[in-house]
């Protein structure tokens, strides 16, 4: 019979392997436990509206003009765009609004943008996170909304379903880190995971994280905890 000094203790690694294993049995993604593969991409600037602001901005009743669907399924480049004016009446032009609409309006820029309009300490912030962030004045062809709040740099994060998450054994709201080889690589540390059903791996960074690593020179990019 087996005391407590001998019984096997199973490590943490193990427990992760074998939960990872049975997941991905489970829901037939990929029997041989291989890595789901990752795609890396950089958000330009842009915005997302809510039906109010889209009212003023475009006219009652419209709607976003579909243009090119995004990586995650359901989001899409529409053809809209508005001005954004910044804290020092600086402005970017043509900021595209990206589709569906929202609850709450809200503008995702790099900090190269955010420096330019004139904010000095833009929050880095997960999409949908925007209380107490700074506002901005939004120009749009119909009509002009003053946003209180809702500008943003996005934290980088990391898209994926619940298999991928059991996988690399994270859950919702951990940290992984990226690492991007390449001539310019870099490796991020603080990667948000957010995990929806309907997620694809996929990792979103801004365009001045990815003109730092060089992201466009290489395809050696990895995620891991
Ligand atoms: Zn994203």
């Amino acid at each position: 019979m087996a005391s407590a000094t001998n019984a096997v203790a199973i490590d943490r690694e193990t427990v992760e392997r074998i939960v990872r294993q049975v997941a991905l049995e489970y829901l037939g993604r990929d029997k041989r436990g291989s890595a789901p593969v990752l795609t890396v991409q950089a958000s330009s600037r842009h915005m997302h509206v809510c039906r109010a602001d889209m009212d003023v901005l475009f006219g009652p009743g419209t709607d976003l003009t579909f243009d090119r669907p995004l990586f995650q399924e359901g989001n899409f480049a529409s053809k809209e765009t508005v001005t954004i004016v910044g804290p020092r009446s600086r402005l970017i032009s043509n900021l595209r609004i990206l589709g569906p609409m929202r609850k709450q309006s809200q503008v995702e820029l790099a900090f190269t943008d955010a420096i330019m309009l004139g904010y000095s300490d833009l929050p880095v912030r997960l999409s949908g996170d925007i209380k107490g962030t700074p506002g901005a004045v939004i120009i749009g062809p119909k009509g002009v909304v003053e946003l209180k709040e809702g500008v943003i740099r996005a934290a980088i994060h990391a898209h994926m379903n619940p298999a991928e998450a059991a996988y690399f054994g994270v859950k919702q709201g951990d940290m992984m880190k990226l690492r991007v080889g390449g001539p310019s690589g870099v490796t991020f540390n603080n990667v948000h995971v957010r995990i929806d059903p309907k997620s694809r791996l996929n990792v979103h960074m801004d365009t001045d994280e990815a003109n730092a690593c060089g992201l466009h020179l290489t395809k050696d990019v990895e995620i891991f905890k």
